[in-house]
């Protein structure tokens, strides 16, 4: 059957009136920053005082993306008496973010909470070398990574938590016994 003399352009403009009452999807960065689920993979962050330069990170990276330079630092004793103690000190903590596969294994295998996703993502180059990042930047981008989620009421309450809690008890609990009665002589 012939078609019917204007039925393609009455169909082409009901699609148009379709689509001009439906929302736009389209966002228009970078007027408007899109809006990221938390757990975006976007850069990696270095919370530095929590690294002990144990190169676990950089081994197991499959990209071999991280270099990490340190020296040894003798650290004199805690107690008289005691032993002197060596630690290792950071000098250049870098990532490769051209090499980089952001596969997250690096922050998976930090024993010590050192490396953290971040949703940031506007560090694009125009040179590939430049996306080698050291540590100051890595650091700069450790303040935007979200806050992790409240835990579930029911949770049991973290060790770090509890270690805290306890030891501020104690203290209050030792400073309320020193503390002189009512009625007593401070003597
Ligand atoms: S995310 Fe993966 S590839 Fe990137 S630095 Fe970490 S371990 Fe290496
Ligand atoms: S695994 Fe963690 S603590 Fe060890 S070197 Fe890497 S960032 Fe530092």
């Amino acid at each position: 059957m012939a078609p019917i003399p204007g039925s393609g352009l009455a169909k082409g403009l009901a699609v148009t009136l379709r689509t001009m009452t439906k929302k736009t999807v389209t966002a228009q960065y970078p007027d408007v920053q899109p809006e990221l689920p938390p757990r975006t993979r976007g850069v990696i962050g270095l919370f530095e005082e929590n690294c002990t330069v144990c190169m676990l990170c950089a081994r197991e990276c499959p990209d071999w993306c991280i270099y990490i330079d340190s020296h040894k630092e003798t650290v004199p004793p805690a107690v008289e008496g005691g032993r002197e103690r060596s630690r290792n000190v950071l000098d250049r903590f870098a990532i490769d973010f051209s090499l980089c596969m952001y596969c997250g294994i690096c922050i998976e295998v930090c024993p010590f909470d050192a490396l953290f996703w971040s949703p940031e993502f506007e560090y694009a180059e125009t040179d590939i070398h430049e996306l080698t990042h050291e540590r100051d930047k890595l650091r700069e981008w450790m303040w935007t990574v979200p806050a992790p989620p409240a835990l579930d009421e029911a949770a049991e309450e973290p060790k770090e938590l509890a270690a805290a809690r306890k030891a501020a008890e104690k203290l209050a609990a030792e400073q309320a016994a020193a503390a002189p009665q009512p009625g007593e002589d401070p003597q």
